[in-house]
């Protein structure tokens, strides 16, 4: 399956693998701006990835 993945380059983490059938790039930039909340405040770089 084919997948994006969500990644904090200032963590240097990976937040969350998604399948590209099921998740938009708008659906993942929810998903950021609710789910990953202390690297957005922080101000981190949180990039989408295709792998
Ligand atoms: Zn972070």
């Amino acid at each position: 399956m084919e997948v994006k993945e969500i990644y904090c380059s200032t963590c240097k983490k990976k937040l969350g693998t998604y399948n590209v059938k099921y998740f938009s790039n708008d659906r993942l930039n929810e998903i950021i701006s609710y789910n990953h909340t202390r690297c957005m405040r922080e101000g981190h770089s949180v990039i989408i990835l295709r792998p």
